[in-house]
């Protein structure tokens, strides 16, 4: 039975103090030796949002690292959509314009997949669906990671948490593309210029190009490349998947993401403004229930089913989205989405186990 350490806000005390308090107890100082450089993984806001998670959190996370020797950087990596953090030139705008800078935070920013979203390593793993998953570099490269999730409601998995942060978090575009579809890719025509830059990024020759682009599916395996690359927009990105499948390959992403760092992560989930949906869209509506807490765990799936748990037995609140109020699943209620084989398959393959004890911590 894995420990999640929980902080309710009640009480008069900063609810800066109890993440600082949290990161104590959960024992993260035993992650970090001295030296070690630290990826702190967050979700810097699609411009617009503003249920992301503050800034001035991470700053004691910030504050808590170098305290125990580490260097720290915030770290995203590429969103696989064209909004404003796409590319890391526009997604470090995005971050500072929400409030993310060294002046703010303490610490650097390093977008994990580089420039355009080819900064990667590829990771060897025996998943279900993925053999080779490409992690950003960064975050690859880092000793240590602390994971800050702002946990809410998305319409793909049920719900955001910690499992989706690392692994559709760290994963380059071209992963997204891979854990959002099963569907091999297409060129549209009247879209293709003949620039021959995919061609350049296609890992299997799938791709010729006479008057525009052709795809031999035969060779093609899916890996998203040309998706990403195309600056023409020809070959659409595809969300055609089951939702099950999708969590399943998002957990072998997160597998994949924290491979090399055994023993050196741990995970927040900031039970905090529970919007409906992703902070990936330019807005956000009305949380479902009241703030809750702030949890600490080494278990990524032990602390987003504690988290899950905190919300199905919290009040929901009138004139948010949700409309039945009775139901004992709110995410399923607002997103009609079945959110545990994220949490079953993760147990399955090691990544946690379901079962937790909450740990109060005042
Ligand atoms: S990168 Fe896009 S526009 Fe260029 S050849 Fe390939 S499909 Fe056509
Ligand atoms: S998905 Fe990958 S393998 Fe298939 S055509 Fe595009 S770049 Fe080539």
């Amino acid at each position: 039975m894995s420990k999640v350490y929980f902080s309710s806000l009640h009480g008069k005390k900063s609810w800066l103090d109890k993440t600082s308090k949290l990161f104590d107890r959960a024992g993260f100082r035993s992650i970090i030796e001295p030296g070690d450089i630290v990826a702190i993984k967050v979700h810097f806001g699609e411009p617009g949002n503003t249920a992301y998670l503050s800034p001035i959190f991470v700053r004691r996370i910030v504050d808590k690292v170098k305290k125990a020797g580490g260097k720290p950087f915030l770290t995203d990596s590429n969103t696989l959509y064209v909004g404003a953090r796409s590319n890391a030139v526009d997604h470090l705008v995005s971050a500072i314009e929400n409030g993310f800078s060294y002046a703010t935070v303490g610490a650097p920013i390093i977008i994990a997949d580089g420039i355009n979203g080819k900064d990667y390593v590829a990771v060897n793993i025996e998943g279900k669906h993925i053999k080779e998953a490409k992690i950003g570099s960064a975050v690859y490269h880092a000793d240590a990671m602390i994971v800050l999730t702002h946990f809410k409601g998305h319409e793909l998995t049920g719900f955001g948490g910690a499992i989706k942060n690392i692994g559709m978090g760290i994963g380059c575009r071209s992963a997204k593309q891979i854990m959002h579809s099963d569907v091999l890719p297409q060129v549209q025509d009247d879209k293709c210029t003949s620039c021959s830059k995919c061609i350049e990024w296609c890992p299997t020759e799938a791709i010729t190009v006479f008057s525009t682009a052709k795809i031999d599916h035969a060779k093609c395996q899916g890996c998203g490349e040309c998706t990403v690359t195309c600056p023409s927009g020809a070959i659409a990105i595809n969300w055609m998947t089951e939702p099950s499948v999708t969590q399943e390959k998002i957990v072998e992403f997160a597998w994949a993401a924290i491979k090399n760092k055994s023993g050196k992560v741990g995970y927040f989930n900031f039970v905090l403004n529970v919007s409906p949906d992703c902070d990936c869209w330019g807005w956000n509506e009305a949380p479902i229930v009241p703030d809750i807490g702030i949890l600490a765990s080494f278990d990524p799936i032990a602390i987003d089913q504690a988290s899950v748990d905190l919300v199905n037995n919290a009040q929901g609140l009138l004139g948010s989205r949700l409309k039945d109020m009775q139901h004992e699943d709110k995410f399923m209620s607002l997103t009609g989405i079945d959110w545990r084989p994220q949490l079953a398959y993760g147990e399955q393959i090691g990544l946690g186990m379901r079962n937790y004890t909450l740990v109060k911590v005042y």
